[in-house]
């Protein structure tokens, strides 16, 4: 590859195939296989998301932020109570387009590095009754992950609505979206899906799309549940439908990369086996990491996310290591939480590259020769081979 390796969590690279899907001329988005093209998405989405035959898959041209603002104004009312578990800059995020909904938001609040105890978010569901929970999934801020089963199961117990944004995790991290009685789960093309940037991918329950139905104040019209739902709806039945223009290279794309992600075989073997990629990609690269002297910025390994890497700077280095992996070769990030970005920079592997030992070796390799370069004494072609070795096994 004679161009840098794209090693951040998000854009990310991406396969071949779908390139070439997002590369070809633009279909129009009444013809017959586009239409096609559109239904298989829709219906390969609720096998990513191991969502049921009664959720409805949203696919809308915009970012990952454009998903969050979908999922909040269709299930937040004003006045209503919303409970937010703290991540970092993302749940942060969350949080606010709650509060100009005119929400009344409490946050449980974490440092950076950490989430709440699923027992301390128990407590202000007791204490506060909310119509919803807010949750990030993996906040690309800090690398962390929640327990995203026991939030979801914890809100289901007590009736409350739960919001869980998957930008940096839905087709990387495991999710049963029924299973666990989720009610929003959404993402962004761009990251672990393994597509371009450009489509926000949502998928909701009935019980969302019933908090829709009762709302007082209607959300934007372009994001409404309302308007989207019968285009949605006539795709997957193989009808062309008009609400706004859909992004149609990138549905066509994101028919190949769902394909990719979960085949035509049994949808939950498949994603147990994409969920495992991702979990051995990221536990051979912590190897690489600690032989080069590499702390984690997430406090425990159990919130220590799969999708990306948020690693704090060893003694004596600090944000120029992110030039100095960049001129070797590969693109990795700086921090992102406002508290403490100087201290820690982030490698993503997700997708694609999860699953390619040349592009993780080479990031090891470049990461440990930029440290070298920067006066940190380390074994680089140890942590290579305990990478490969751990890759391996
Ligand atoms: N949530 C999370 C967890 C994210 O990682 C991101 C993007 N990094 C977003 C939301 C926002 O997505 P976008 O940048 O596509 O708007």
């Amino acid at each position: 590859m004679d161009r840098p390796l794209l090693m951040i969590p998000g854009p990310i690279e991406i396969s071949p195939a779908v390139q070439r899907a997002a590369a070809a001329p633009p279909p129009g988005h009444l013809v017959a296989s586009f239409m096609e093209d559109f239904a298989r998405a829709l219906a390969a989405m609720r096998d990513v998301w191991r969502a049921g035959p009664d959720a409805q898959p949203f696919v809308v041209s915009g970012s990952g932020t454009l998903a969050m603002e979908m999922a909040i104004a269709n299930v937040v009312d004003a006045g209503d109570r919303v409970v937010i578990v703290q991540t970092g800059f993302f749940s942060d995020r969350l949080a606010e387009m709650a509060r100009r909904r005119g929400a009344v938001v409490t946050v449980v609040t974490a440092d950076a590095g950490c989430a709440p105890p699923v027992a301390s978010v128990a407590d202000a569901i007791d204490r506060i009754k909310p119509k919803v929970l807010g949750v990030t999934h993996v906040d690309t801020s800090t690398g962390v992950r929640v327990d995203a089963e026991g939030l979801a199961k914890l809100a289901r117990a007590a009736g409350v609505l739960s919001v869980f944004d998957g930008v940096c995790a839905t087709g990387a991290e495991p999710f049963e979206m029924e299973a666990w009685g989720a009610d929003v789960y959404l993402t962004a093309s761009q990251k672990a899906i393994g597509l371009p940037p450009g489509l926000a991918l949502l998928v909701a329950g009935p019980r969302a799309i019933e908090a829709r139905a009762g709302l007082k104040a209607l959300p934007p019209l372009s994001i409404d549940f309302d308007a989207w739902q019968p285009v949605m709806q006539a795709y997957e039945a193989g009808r062309p439908s008009y609400f706004a223009t859909p992004a149609t290279s990138l549905v066509g794309a994101l028919r190949v990369g769902l394909d990719e992600i979960v085949g035509t075989g049994d949808p939950a073997v498949a994603m147990a086996a994409r969920w495992a990629m991702h979990a051995r990609a990221a536990a051979a690269l912590r190897e690489g990491f600690a032989e080069l002297g590499l702390l984690p910025l997430p406090a425990s390994p159990e919130i220590t996310a799969n999708t990306l890497s948020a690693l704090l700077y060893p003694a004596g280095i600090g944000p120029a290591l992110v030039g100095a992996v960049r001129e070797r070769g590969v693109i990795v990030a700086g921090g992102l939480h406002p508290a403490r970005k100087d201290a820690y920079f982030r490698v993503g592997h997700m997708g694609w590259a999860a699953g390619s030992t040349d592009a993780l070796l080479r990031t090891v390799l470049a990461i440990g020769e930029a440290l070298v370069a920067q006066g940190h004494a380390t074994d680089v072609e140890q942590a290579v081979t305990r990478t490969a070795a751990a890759l391996s096994a």
